[in-house]
């Protein structure tokens, strides 16, 4: 038998997408199941391919297209080109997703200058059926002619004016008649051929220019940026005309959801035209009434289409966005696919169908992206005010989110104006440092003119779960005048902007900020709670404080995963640790870190107690010890001033002694992480003392405490071997001094190659693993995070030399190597070994889901990501169960048949 490339709505299915095209499927799949859908037929996405191939019809099509069409007359009772009683039909594109830049529909197909007469006749109307045959030459003359399009528009302003009319709708039956010769000519005299008159004759070029356009440039353009592959493909659907344009007040046409898709509520959406085709309604050119008014002017239909919108609903198990048309008061399906719709609508369509017993608690799951729960977690701008503002500069979207305020170009002033005057505001810099936390901690938000999406700006930014436009290359900063321009726009320290953070736009003045609480989105609480119930990994929290702590664990985090104790010593507490470094002998170094423990013991205590019963890892100091410092050039200028002046530079010049000793040409492989510990192993002792005076303390008062100590960026076990044995120790003897014990575990980070290769003798030592996937990637890829965002590596994204930026999303092929090593060296070594990330990646979905094929116990992210990793750690188990990814392909539920 011949290769089927053809097949009438009632042959096909839903299931059958990928050969008839999303359209074509869903048209069959509605006849199927008994919804009014006008006749028609699908000629397959094969035979598009085939068609591509051989640069003409495969075998049998046409002969099958021309059967298919016989089949059509029988059913509808009219015959296609006859002129007594003409079939005329639509041709559609209709590809497996939607997809813009495909042929537009040709309607009216069939139409003759004969059939033109029947079928005013037969509505009573020579106006509209004159207004039809003109419309069918002017879009097949244009879509599959390749007319241009003004002439045709010329000569409809000539019969305008000829008849002396304003409007279309006011050109009589002869005007269109005399517009139809015209347009015939002006084909003519674009192709060199007549039109053709023979309907199988339009039908098959019709059929060709559909598959055509699959190669057409826009088509093409739109395939590549989004990933679509080329050969799937366009279905073609021929569909029996029906007119919704009669000026009986029982004919129209509307596009309609069955849900509200910007809210989700569960009333049906939309709009309609009495007296109008389709492209009325899509082209704005008429206003559209309410859809519910339809229940007043032709109540049949509205009844109808409300059972046919709770069929489709229950029947797909999905919103639905449909288009219908109502010809003499009969009601015709013509389209329905899953509606698009907003982060809110998603969450609260999903548990309502749960609660309807439409979907299961899984699929609900499924349905929603981490990109849902950002729109919803992120405070954001009041969309109508938003439309209407202009953008004033676009940089990267660094950390999501939107924040007011205004502009001050240094932390000090930031915090200061913050602190004192309560105003809101903006951190304007070129670059931030560690230097500027404090700035950035009292900032609404941060913009910079440099820096890529994980600057020190961008990473700070997210952790602190504050908006954040980095790289904005459109600003001109200019510190000294304290102002920075775009174009001619001049935007001065006190000046109110507005970001954008999920967007990396910047606007002038205030524009209204919406905060949405995480406690009041029940509907978003609800999916997490059956995420909860799916995913295998645990999701844990970078927190430093017991404020970070506690947010992080009312999102849900059931750990922390990172606790940077470096940041402690930021802002005031800076001074603390100078006097370490500056001390000059055993005596002085000791009374240094008596200052420091109590602080350190005060806020470990404090997370301790926030994480009542769950896991709480300590990560060691880290950064070269210089960052406690001011920056050489800083202090150079300063001596110097004060040496111009004759004035003592005291403190200023030690710290410029010691900032020189401590430089180095790379630090970010100098003295930092473990390192630091064997070289001055007492403050890692202290910081142990710290953590277990703090955790003995909160023993004694009932909490229930869980701590990890973990040593950074260990590369040889030796390093282990030196430094745990004297920190045990050090806790052992804490907890005799306090007559305590509490639960705790020694454990390393697995950040540097080396560690990883050589995990199983790492995990002699090592009770536990994080991958510090931050410091893997820099040292697995050779390069520094903040020069590489600053200099290229963006441009190697734009360019493909990389998929990704792999600080972003985990490197599978080489960072994700060597992790899976780590994993199973370890494990070898000590089975059950717990191991988790808390890089920056460990909030990515991307990752997360990496993370899970890996076996890893648990993920780390900032607490703001905490709902995302919840959610993306469950989509990880049902990836591995063969659910596919989320798009608008149907059913997602593997399982489950409609
Ligand atoms: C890491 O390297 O991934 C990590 C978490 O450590 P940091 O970012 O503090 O260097
Ligand atoms: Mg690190």
């Amino acid at each position: 038998m011949a290769h089927k490339w053809v097949y009438m709505f009632e042959e096909g299915d839903a299931e059958m997408r990928n050969l008839l095209g999303g359209k074509g499927a869903n048209l069959a799949e509605m006849t199927r199941i008994g919804i009014p859908v006008p006749p028609g037929f699908t000629a397959t996405t094969e035979a598009c391919i085939a068609y591509q191939k051989d640069g003409g019809f495969p075998d049998g099509m046409w002969d099958q297209v021309v059967a298919s069409m016989q089949k059509l007359n029988e059913q509808t009772g009219k015959t296609f080109g006859d002129a007594n009683n003409p079939l005329l039909v639509s041709v559609r594109s209709g590809a497996r997703v939607s997809m813009p830049g495909m042929m537009d529909t040709i309607l009216n197909l069939g139409l003759t200058p004969a059939g033109v007469e029947t079928m005013g006749a037969k509505f009573g109307d020579m106006r509209f059926a004159w207004d039809s045959y003109r419309r069918l030459i002017q879009m097949f003359g244009k879509v599959v002619l390749g007319a241009p399009a003004e002439p045709f528009e010329e000569i409809i302003d000539d019969i305008r004016k000829e008849e002396g009319v304003k409007t279309d709708a006011e050109v009589s039956a002869a005007g269109w008649k005399e517009c139809a010769r015209r347009f015939k000519e002006l084909v003519e005299n674009h192709t060199g051929q007549p039109f053709p008159e023979d309907p199988y004759d339009q039908l098959r070029l019709g059929t060709e220019a559909v598959f055509k356009s699959w190669n057409g440039k826009r088509a093409v353009d739109y395939r590549n940026n989004f990933g679509i592959p080329h050969d799937w493909g366009t279905a073609v659907n021929v569909v029996t005309m029906v007119y919704g344009n009669f000026a009986d007040g029982k004919s129209g046409t509307g596009v309609a959801f069955t849900r509200n898709p910007s809210t989700g509520e569960k009333k049906f959406y939309g709009e309609y035209l009495l007296n109008a085709q389709g492209e009325d309604v899509v082209s704005g050119a008429r206003t559209p009434t309410e859809v519910s008014k339809l229940v007043e002017e032709i109540p049949s239909a509205w009844h109808e289409l409300q059972e046919i919108a709770d069929k489709l609903e229950q029947h797909y198990r999905e919103m639905q966005d449909i288009e219908f048309t109502i010809e003499a008061g009969k009601l015709w399906m013509l389209q329905t696919r899953s509606g698009k719709r907003t982060a809110a609508s998603v969450v609260k369509i999903a548990t309502d169908m749960v609660d309807e017993g439409l979907i299961s608690q899984t699929e609900a799951v499924a349905r929603v992206q981490a990109s849902d729960i950002d729109q919803l977690l992120h405070p954001r701008f009041d969309l109508e005010v938003l439309a209407k503002t202009p953008v004033l500069a676009h940089g990267l979207n660094a950390s999501p989110g939107a924040a007011v305020g205004k502009v001050y170009f240094d932390a000090d002033t930031a915090e200061q104006k913050t602190k004192e005057e309560g105003e809101d505001v903006i951190l304007v810099r070129p670059l931030t440092e560690p230097d500027d936390v404090h700035g950035m901690l009292a900032a609404k938000g941060i913009l910079t003119q440099e820096g890529g999406a994980t600057s020190h700006a961008a990473v700070v930014a997210r952790q602190l779960g504050k908006p954040c436009v980095s790289g904005c290359g459109e600003i001109n900063i200019n510190l000294k005048e304290r102002k920075f321009t775009v174009g001619d726009v001049v935007v001065k320290e006190g000046d109110v902007i507005s970001l954008n953070g999920a967007k990396g736009d910047v606007y002038l003045g205030t524009i209204p900020v919406v905060v949405p609480e995480f406690e009041e989105q029940t509907e978003l609480q609800k999916i997490l709670s059956w995420a909860d119930e799916t995913r295998r990994m645990m999701v844990w929290a970078n927190a430093d404080d017991p404020q970070q702590a506690t947010r992080a664990r009312s999102y849900g985090a059931q750990g922390i995963g990172l606790c940077r104790t470096e940041h402690m010593f930021l802002g005031e507490r800076t001074q603390l640790f100078q006097n370490y470094i500056l001390a000059d002998d055993d005596a002085a170094k000791a009374a240094a870190l008596a200052k420091m423990l109590p602080e350190q013991r005060d806020d470990f205590h404090g997370i301790f107690k926030a994480m009542d019963g769950l896991p709480v890892i300590i990560r060691l100091i880290d950064p070269p010890l210089h960052e406690f410092l001011p920056s050489r050039e800083e202090l150079m200028v300063d001596v110097a001033v004060a040496k111009v002046k004759g004035e003592d530079a005291g403190v200023k010049e030690k710290l410029l002694a010691k900032a020189n000793e401590l430089q180095e040409y790379n630090p970010m492989l100098g003295l930092r992480g473990v390192r630091l510990g064997v070289m001055m192993p007492d403050v890692n002792k202290m910081q142990v003392r710290a953590i277990f005076e703090a955790a003995c303390d909160a023993a004694k008062e009932g909490v229930d405490v869980h701590v990890e100590v973990m040593i950074p960026l260990i590369g040889h076990v030796n390093e282990l071997k030196f430094l745990q044995k004297l920190l045990l120790d050090e806790a052992k003897a804490v907890m005799d001094e306090k007559n305590a014990t509490v639960s705790y575990k020694f454990g390393t980070m697995i950040e540097i190659p080396r560690a990883a290769l050589t995990a199983d003798e790492v995990a002699e030592l090592a009770e536990f693993f994080s991958f510090g996937t931050n410091d893997l990637t820099q040292m697995t890829y050779g390069l520094s995070r903040d020069d590489a965002e600053r200099h290229f590596l963006l441009q190697y994204v734009e360019q493909g030399i990389l998929p990704v930026n792999p600080f972003q999303t985990i490197d599978r092929d080489g960072v994700g190597l060597l992790m899976k090593m780590a994993v199973e060296k370890g494990r070898a070594t000590r089975p059950g070994l717990e191991i988790g990330i808390c890089g920056e990646h460990g909030g990515d979905p991307n990752s997360i889901e990496f993370c899970h094929t890996l076996g890893l116990n648990y993920v780390s992210c900032s607490p703001f990501r905490v709902p995302i990793a919840r959610l993306s750690a469950a989509h990880a188990v049902l990836r591995e169960k063969g659910w596919p990814r989320i798009g608008d392909l149907g059913a997602l539920d593997p399982d489950r048949k409609n």
